[in-house]
C-alpha cells in the first residue's frame, strides 16, 4: 500500500509533460475509456483549482456534458464555455481525444493519410488536416532544440514540388509546367529548382533542418538557419563549404572542415568526420520518398515529424508523451483554410 501512496505522490509531483508520458507509457498496451482521457485531461490542464482554460480563473462551473458524454465548463470570469481538450489545435473538431491519440501513434508509424484515416475512422482531408495542425503544434519544440558538443552540418536538397496548389486558383500561377512522377531535375545542378536545407546534428541525436532557400546555400542562409540553434561551444565539423566560414567566425564557433578527399579531418590526435550528418540525410531522404513527394509548401513540417521520430535514444511513449503533451500545450490555433493556403514557396530567401 505504502509503494502505491509513493507512485501516486511522485505522479502529483510531475510536469504536464512527464505526467503524458507516465499516462502514454501505462497506456500503451490497453485500449485507453476516453473517460479516463477526460479526466486524465481535466486533472493535468485544469490542475487542483479547475482553472478556465483561457483566463486561468477559477470560477469553474460544470455545464452540463456534450452528446459524446465529454463534460463541458463555463468560466463565470470570461464567460466561456469548454471542454478539457478545448484551447488547443483540436479545438472544433468534435472528435474524440482517444482517435487523437490514435492518430499520434500512427504519425509514429509512419503511416500515409490513407492508412491513418482507416485506422481512425476520419476522413482522408480530416487526416490531411490534423497532421498539418498536429506538426505546426509540434514545431514549436523543435525550433527551441539546442545542439552541442560535436555538431555535424551538411545541406541536402529537395525538388520544387507545387503540389497541393490547384492550377485553378487564382492565387496561384504554376511557374513552370509541372514534372513528371520521377523527372530527375538533377542534371540541371543547384538550379532555381532545388530547395537547400541546411541539416545539423549533434551527438545525443538531436538534429534540427530547414528549408532556406532556392539553389546553392549562401553565408546569410547558414546564419539565419543555425543562428541560436548551434551551441557557441560546439564543434562544427563541415565539408568545404564556404557558408559555415563566416557563420563559425562570427559566432566564434570552432570549425572543422573536411579534406576533400578522405572526408575526415584529424585534430590534435581526434578523428572527425561526417558521418552522422551523412546518415541524418539518409533518414531524411526515405522519409520523404514514403510520402511520395512533399509539396515544399509543407516540407518544412515533414522536417519537424522526421526529426522528432528520427531521434532513437528517446523511446516511443515518451515521444508519444511528447507529441500529445505540445499537441494540447502549444499556444496556436490553426485553421483549416490556411493549411491549403499556404504559399508555395514559404520563407525561402529566393
Ligand atoms: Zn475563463
Amino acid at each position: 500500500m505504502s509503494d502505491l501512496k509513493d507512485v501516486i505522490t511522485a505522479y502529483r509531483n510531475l510536469s504536464f509533460s512527464d505526467r503524458v508520458v507516465f499516462y502514454s507509457t501505462v497506456s500503451s498496451d490497453v485500449d485507453v475509456r476516453e473517460e479516463t482521457i477526460q479526466t486524465f485531461l481535466i486533472e493535468t490542464r485544469m490542475g487542483d483549482n479547475c482553472s478556465c482554460l483561457y483566463c486561468k480563473g477559477d470560477h469553474v462551473v460544470r455545464n452540463g456534458k456534450r452528446k459524446d458524454g465529454t463534460q463541458r465548463f463555463l468560466c463565470r470570469d470570461c464567460g466561456k464555455s469548454f471542454i478539457p481538450g478545448s484551447n488547443s489545435i483540436t479545438t472544433g473538431t468534435r472528435k474524440r481525444m482517444g482517435i487523437w491519440i490514435k492518430y499520434l501513434k500512427c504519425m509514429l508509424d509512419k503511416k500515409t493519410l490513407k492508412e491513418s484515416s482507416e485506422e481512425c475512422g476520419i476522413s482522408v482531408t480530416t487526416a490531411f488536416l490534423w497532421r498539418h495542425k498536429i506538426l505546426d503544434a509540434l514545431r514549436e519544440v523543435t525550433d527551441k532544440v539546442y545542439l552541442d558538443g560535436t555538431v555535424e552540418a551538411d545541406e541536402t536538397f529537395f525538388n520544387v514540388s507545387y503540389k497541393g496548389n490547384h492550377k485553378n486558383s487564382k492565387s496561384f500561377t504554376m511557374p513552370r509546367k509541372a514534372h513528371k512522377r520521377g523527372n530527375d531535375t538533377h542534371s540541371k545542378g543547384l538550379s532555381a529548382e532545388k530547395v537547400c536545407v541546411p541539416c545539423a546534428v549533434d551527438t545525443s541525436g538531436v538534429s534540427y533542418a530547414r528549408p532556406a532557400k532556392l539553389g546553392k546555400p549562401s553565408s546569410s542562409c547558414i546564419s539565419a538557419v543555425f543562428e541560436g540553434i548551434i551551441s557557441p561551444d560546439a564543434t562544427l565539423c563541415t565539408d568545404n563549404e564556404k557558408a559555415y566560414r563566416a557563420f563559425s567566425k562570427s559566432r566564434d564557433i570552432r570549425l572543422i572542415q573536411m579534406d576533400t578527399d578522405s572526408h575526415i579531418s584529424v585534430r590534435d590526435g581526434i578523428t572527425y568526420g561526417v558521418q552522422r550528418i551523412n546518415a541524418y540525410h539518409r533518414t531524411l531522404k526515405e522519409f520523404m520518398q514514403k510520402f511520395r513527394g512533399v509539396s515544399t509548401k509543407h516540407l518544412g513540417n515533414y522536417i519537424v515529424w522526421n526529426n522528432l521520430i528520427a531521434n532513437n535514444r528517446r523511446k516511443r511513449e515518451e515521444t508519444l508523451g511528447l507529441m500529445f503533451g505540445h499537441m494540447l500545450s502549444a499556444g496556436i490555433s490553426v485553421r483549416n483554410r490556411d493549411i491549403s493556403a499556404r504559399s508555395p514557396l514559404p520563407s525561402l530567401e529566393v
